[in-house]
């Protein structure tokens, strides 16, 4: 907690008179939280999932240096998704997904060292296989224990939350409630933990899944680049990846500074690939020029914006999209050098999942 710095009776009026100016400007409501997605922390593991300990340090450096206030997941989520907070306080949270053993031994201390509260969202299966690289259920409860650590759910099996080939909607509803019910049942009786947050496998999700944790009243979270505020969906909620290779730190101060897109998520399209290349319409807000927006498409570099009618615009790939999954990027200035960031997510359930 901070105490403001004492005030002298002489400064009192004019400092009085400043705070109803500021109250008086129409101010917008901000509190977006970017959340960080990781998944080991180590140099032996696969560069697509593995932040090496040096780029980790270096990564919770410019998170101090950025004066970023970094807060518990669930609690940051709820004031993100109200947008209540005139504050331009920078928030961030950290989270880890299926719990692997070098989060305990490399990031752990650290986090531990510097008080920086963290969530880790567990699969529960591997844990009791007893799979090779992920942390033990008697390491899971001791952080459980911690007050900086949140346990989550990243279900049982890490099956993709997408129909699978030949898969009816009514054998994936099926299959999504056994995966994330096991789990949650395997969480309570190993920490004694209710978890209320869902990390989708693969940051991959569908209407199925969406009505799962409806039902359950889970918020969830997936893998697309962008930052949480009062326009995203509660049960699909952007993370940014900071592997090595996405969370160099060249790139990570626009992604730490970025701000929730001013597009309401229930205007954008299903990502479940149909036709490829897909097409992304929105409407932008009334005062923006849609010329200072950019969208880029995987390996095809910046995409042409159409103007469909006033401020609806339509935004397709000029090529197929050729991975599993993909996503259109955009990004539109926010001023004193911040962009808002907006990422749509396609998933192609023809491409193998794992
Ligand atoms: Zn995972």
């Amino acid at each position: 907690m901070q105490h403001p710095a004492p005030v002298s009776r002489h400064l009192r009026l004019p400092l009085l008179g400043m705070a109803i100016v500021l109250l008086a400007l129409p101010v917008k409501a901000s509190a977006d939280l970017v959340i960080l997605a990781y998944h080991h922390v180590s140099s032996d593991t696969p560069a697509s999932t593995s932040t090496s300990p040096d780029l980790f340090r270096g990564q919770l450096d410019m998170i101090a240096e950025l004066d970023m206030e970094v807060v518990h997941l669930t609690e940051g989520t709820r004031d993100a998704l109200k947008g209540e907070q005139n504050s331009d306080q920078l928030r961030v949270a950290l989270t880890f997904d299926d719990a692997y053993e070098s989060v305990y031994t490399k990031a752990w201390p650290l986090l531990r060292e510097k008080g920086i509260p963290f969530t880790l969202f567990v699969t529960t299966d591997a844990l009791d296989d007893g799979t090779r690289g992920y942390m033990s259920w008697s390491q899971i409860a001791e952080l459980a224990e911690h007050e900086l650590v949140t346990i989550g759910n990243h279900s049982a099996d890490h099956g993709a939350m997408i129909p699978r080939a030949d898969e009816t909607q009514e054998a994936l509803k099926a299959r999504i409630a056994d995966s994330l019910d096991k789990a949650q049942t395997r969480i309570k009786e190993e920490t004694g933990i209710e978890s209320e947050i869902f990390a989708h496998p693969y940051g991959e999700f569908s209407p199925a899944l969406t009505a799962a944790l409806k039902e359950r009243d889970w918020l969830g979270y997936a893998q697309h680049s962008g930052v949480l505020g009062s326009y995203s969906d509660p049960h699909n909620i952007p993370r940014f990846p900071v592997a090595d290779a996405f969370g160099g730190l060249d790139s990570l101060k626009d992604k730490l500074t970025a701000r929730n897109f001013p597009v309401p998520y229930d205007s954008l399209p299903d990502p479940l690939l149909a036709d490829n290349p897909p097409v992304l319409r929105m409407t932008l807000p009334e005062n923006w020029d849609r010329n200072r927006l950019t969208c880029f498409a995987p390996r095809q570099g910046v995409m042409s914006i159409d103007q469909v009618n006033g401020q609806k615009v339509s935004i397709q790939a000029d090529n197929p999209l050729q991975a599993r999954r993909s996503r259109y990027n955009c990004t539109y200035p926010a001023g004193a050098g911040r962009f808002y960031w907006l990422s749509q997510p396609w998933f192609d359930k023809t491409q193998p999942e794992g």
